[in-house]
């Protein structure tokens, strides 16, 4: 069997965490050597992690922490970098997987570069689509890499719609947990603090996206990174409230049939398939008891109580820049929420107000246009948060 390489970019998250895991496993059956492995702030386990695997890369997003990491890594022969410049070197070296799990927009650049050099990509980073949609996966193919999401949604769909059946794809169904706040009124989620909203009932995953797995604004973020990926218009993309987190998508068919991804609500399975496709690899992960499990249940997502569905919705109508434009006001609007400037309630409407700014911005064609969308909308954004502060 000949030997693998892989690249984490986000090596220190959790879904990072998770796919270190997962590529312990798989190397009990196969050889896989990691490249290169890149962080931010957890200077301790990005540099115990580089020691563990022997990558030859380990590089920090933060400048002012490259002294830590070189001294945390001295005497393994490891090269060290910082900074922008060295995420990208870490995407551009050889390997033959990157696995993209940078949160938030800091993520696009270093995949795109991974992309452009023909990589392999298993993507968790769902904003570059959202941001750069068409161009991303433009890049993509122009490289000659395959695209396997990782997103567990994503991942069900990827693992369940047919190819040769799309002529036949009706619909698909993105499940939601709905959140810790799945029950709550308007009134009860107005003065939550970010501790509570990053309490996630069924998946354990890094801050930022457990907020906006309470918002819905990941469910938002999600449909657009859906309707990229599978080239499906928006009005067949469907989101359906399963508390369980069991069914992680569905696919639905010309002939009413539906087909389903099941599984206990883990990252690693959906991270084992997308670096493992088209085999199934074997993983020691907790197994689905049905017996125990007893039921599955669904309910309509309240668009009133979480307005962020409807945003998704109106950021695909209007095309062009907008997914890019919801993705960094929300950025901004979820930072505002995390320093406590910005209520709960407040980040959607932010959101809304800039989208409706940047409504008539033009189709992008290139990753500039992208990207000055971006500052635009994260500009926009924190205006109208300080005119709240001062008001
Ligand atoms: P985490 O917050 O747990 O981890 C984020 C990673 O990105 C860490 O390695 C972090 O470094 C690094 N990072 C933070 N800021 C920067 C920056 N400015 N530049 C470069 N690197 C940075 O996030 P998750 O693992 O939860 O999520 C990662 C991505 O995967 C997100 O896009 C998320 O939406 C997506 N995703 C996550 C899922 C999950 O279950 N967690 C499920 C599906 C998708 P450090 O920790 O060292 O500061």
């Amino acid at each position: 069997m000949s030997e693998r390489t892989i690249t984490v970019l986000g090596s220190t998250g959790s879904i990072g965490r998770s796919t270190l895991d997962v590529i312990e496993q798989l190397s009990k059956v196969e050889p896989i050597r990691v490249v290169a492995l890149t962080g931010n702030g957890n200077i301790g386990l990005l540099a115990e992690q580089a020691r563990a695997t022997g990558a030859q890369l380990v590089v920090t997003a933060d400048e002012k922490r490259y002294g830590d990491l070189r001294d945390a890594v001295a005497g393994t022969g490891i090269k060290v970098a910082a900074g922008l410049s060295g995420l990208i070197e870490a995407a551009e070296m050889q390997s033959d997987w990157v696995m993209a799990a940078i949160v938030g927009t800091a993520g696009l650049r270093p995949t795109l570069a991974a992309a452009r050099r023909g990589a392999n990509i298993a993507l968790a980073n769902k904003e570059c689509l959202v941001s750069a949609g068409d161009l991303f996966l433009a890049a993509v193919k122009a490289g000659g890499g395959r695209l396997i999401p990782v997103d567990s949604e994503h991942n069900a769909i990827f693992q369940v719609l047919e190819q040769d059946q799309r002529h036949a794809l009706e619909r698909i169904v993105l499940t939601a947990s709905g959140g810790p706040f799945r029950t709550w009124s308007r009134e009860q989620m107005a003065n939550v603090t970010a501790a509570v909203a990053c309490n996630h009932p069924n998946w354990s995953m890094g801050m930022k996206i457990s907020i906006d797995s309470a918002s819905m604004f990941n469910k938002a973020l999600e449909m657009i990174e859906a309707r990229h990926l599978f080239d499906i218009a928006p009005a067949r993309i469907e989101v359906i409230i399963h508390p369980q987190s069991v069914i992680h998508s569905m696919v639905g068919y010309t002939d009413g049939s539906v087909l389903a991804q099941l599984g206990c609500p883990d990252m690693r399975t959906a991270i084992g398939y997308a670096l493992s496709h088209p085999l199934r690899p074997t993983l020691s992960v907790e197994r689905l008891d049905f017996a125990r499990l007893a039921r599955l249940d669904f309910e309509a997502p309240d668009e009133v109580r979480f307005p962020a569905i409807r945003l998704a919705r109106l950021a695909m109508e209007r095309g062009a820049l907008q997914g890019a434009v919801l993705n960094a006001a929300k950025e901004v609007a979820l930072e505002s929420f995390i320093d406590g400037r910005t209520t709960f309630l407040d980040m959607a409407e932010i959101v809304e107000h800039v989208m409706d700014l940047l409504a008539e911005l033009p189709a992008a064609t290139s990753m500039d246009a992208v990207f000055a969308a971006d500052a635009e909308a994260r500009r926009l954004a924190r205006e109208a948060i300080d005119r709240r502060a001062a008001a």
